[in-house]
């Protein structure tokens, strides 16, 4: 049965052809990947966006302040320069076509690439719907709007103060935890999502 909501893309409603992991199971370092979150997904939804991931793995590793003695972040960073640099690497041509390369007054250079504001919001899109499908066991229909707290200046406290709730989901919490809260402002549901204890973005759902 086609439209049978469990053979249905978390995304689309597609006929699924796989199921996809969420937050992509290439964030998890070995012995980090308890109960990882599946969802039923089309091919489009699936492993079209490997490169979103990839690029997202790879801006979390290097904006990272803090790498050293991370062990979990180390692993994100090699697997990252593993995509990079091998051969035919469709994703470091994606990346390099981003990038320009200064050379500063004592003649270093410096390679500066401009961070893809749609690829982060396509990735937290299907992530975000993919976590709604997992909780609720049925697509969501709205429309999302995402805030990508690690890239602002300020961000709102009633949004921090999400963060602290006693309620929180995820087996390997020191990679990626969440935390949904029905109606919250404006949306219907809000989800607040957190990698690496670093990297903070809520999702609100209209
Ligand atoms: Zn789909």
């Amino acid at each position: 049965m086609q439209n049978d909501k469990s053979n249905g893309c978390y995304f689309c409603n597609a006929k699924k052809t796989s199921m996809e992991h969420l937050p992509p199971k290439c964030f998890f370092p070995k012995g980090k990947r308890n109960n990882l979150i599946t969802v039923p997904s089309c091919d489009e939804h699936n492993s079209s966006k490997s490169m979103n991931d990839e690029y997202i793995k790879t801006l979390f590793a290097n904006a990272s302040e803090k790498i050293e003695n991370d062990s979990s972040l180390i692993s994100l960073l090699e697997s990252s320069h593993r995509a990079m640099f091998e051969r035919k690497s469709r994703f470091r041509h994606a990346i390099l076509n981003q990038a320009k390369i200064c050379i500063e007054p004592s003649g270093k250079e410096v390679v500066y690439a401009k961070v893809c504001i749609k690829r982060i919001h396509e990735f937290f899109n299907c992530l975000s719907r993919g976590l709604f499908f997992h909780q609720h066991k049925k697509r969501f229909e709205g429309k999302t709007k995402i805030h990508i707290h690690f890239l602002e200046k300020d961000t709102d406290q009633n949004i921090l103060n999400l963060f602290n709730q006693p309620d929180i989901s995820g087996d390997n919490r020191d990679i990626f935890y969440y935390i949904c809260t029905p109606q919250f402002g404006d949306y219907r549901y809000f989800i607040s999502m957190c990698f690496l204890n670093q990297f903070k973005v809520s999702v609100g759902f209209l």
